[in-house]
């Protein structure tokens, strides 16, 4: 099949490093090797980078993951406008009945190729580190409702955040790993050697690292210093401005390094629309100059964020190279879901999934599979 579009003249950001004048050949719904005589579009002075991976999202659109198909659709067509073209659906604390339900239903949609599965965050998480979730709802972690979450999610379940040091923490954790799903070390309240005993046992990502966890402290360096430290663990940031200052951001970059972090939003409902009053799971919150909290007690509830504004502020900001912000947006995420074969990475043979930014590093164009989901206004 002859390439049906090529993209040229753009600085394209690929693993091995920038190509300036590059040229990206779309064929169907992947890229292909060789441009042949398509027809060119020219997108000279912009920037061609690959689609963004979301691991852990809420919702967006004045939509949840906790709500209907069609919100869920709502929510996950906000973030592709906004360039993540892959996105796994994560979920709040709530009644056990709930979430299997929920998980049946973001199970059959990611069967249909809509999201890359389901992220449980909780319910089996610290009380002392609940963040936005409901703390009559909290419980231990317990193998057998571990298990099955898993299996309601029939296939589709990709992760799962739990506080590692309570009571069958590690069991859990070994449960997650034996199937398949990634164990995330997150709101918790685990010192050091319980954080590095999870990692032992088969925790491989820190969920919104800093954030709902122990401070670093020289004496009790907790978990922020196992999860920095330890080569096998990926650490997912919040990239607003709010989460995390920007020192701590530089700290885990330099830390870690840009092959082992992962930018998330951590969005909710109010991603791409503004403030407001919104659900989070069960809770309420208030959205005021785009930070989210909960209306009883302050705590800050997820974020407004979206991965083109987190983009814009790695590089513009934060003083990332593109290459790093690529790393930590696309080819991180797709390695840590084990996509890599297809997403991640503008190289032929993958998905064309891919994101035209301006010399500002602003949104211009989304496309995803091969079909624009934001089509470029171009000269
Ligand atoms: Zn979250």
């Amino acid at each position: 099949m002859a390439p049906s579009l090529v993209l040229a003249g753009a600085r394209v950001v690929l693993p091995t490093g920038v190509v300036d004048d590059g040229r990206v050949a779309v064929e169907g719904t992947k890229i292909a090797a060789a441009s042949g005589d398509a027809p060119a579009v020219d997108v000279t002075g912009h920037w061609l980078v690959p689609g963004f991976v979301d691991l852990h999202n809420h919702g967006g659109g004045g939509a949840s993951f906790s709500g209907t198909a069609d919100e869920v659709l709502t929510a996950v067509r906000t973030h592709r406008r906004h360039g993540t073209t892959t996105l796994v659906a994560s979920t709040v604390t709530d009644e056990m009945d709930l979430l299997v339900r929920q998980a049946g239903l973001l199970g059959e949609l990611a069967e249909q190729g809509e999201i890359a599965g389901i992220h449980f965050e909780g319910p089996f998480i610290s009380p002392c580190r609940k963040g936005a979730h409901s703390e009559e709802l909290l419980r231990d972690p317990d193998p057998a409702e571990v298990r099955k979450l898993i299996d309601a999610a029939r296939g589709h379940a990709r992760m799962m955040t739990l506080a590692t040091e309570l009571p069958d923490g590690i069991d859990s954790v070994r449960l997650l790993a034996e199937h398949g799903v990634i164990a995330a070390v997150g709101h918790t309240d685990a010192t050091y050697e319980q954080t590095l005993a999870a990692v032992d046992a088969g925790a491989t990502v820190a969920t919104h690292l800093f954030n709902a966890m122990p401070a670093l402290n020289h004496r009790s360096p907790g978990p922020i210093a196992a999860l920095l430290e330890d080569e096998r663990v990926t650490v997912e940031l919040i990239n607003d401005g709010t989460h995390l200052h920007p020192a701590a951001l530089q700290l885990a970059f330099h830390h870690a390094g840009a092959a082992r972090v992962a930018f998330i939003t951590d969005a909710m409902d109010a991603a791409g629309i503004g403030d407001g009053r919104y659900m989070l799971g069960p809770l309420e919150v208030e959205v005021s100059e785009g930070v989210a909290r909960l209306v009883h007690g302050g705590s800050i509830a997820g974020s407004t964020l979206t991965l083109d504004r987190a983009f814009k502020r790695a590089v513009t900001v934060d003083g990332l190279s593109v290459t790093d912000a690529v790393a930590a947006l696309s080819a991180n995420p797709a390695r840590l879901l084990g996509l890599s074969d297809r997403i991640g990475s503008l190289e032929p043979g993958k998905d064309a999934d891919l994101v035209l930014l301006d010399a500002d590093f602003d949104l211009k164009g989304v496309m995803r599979r091969g079909e624009w989901v934001v089509a470029p206004q171009l000269p």
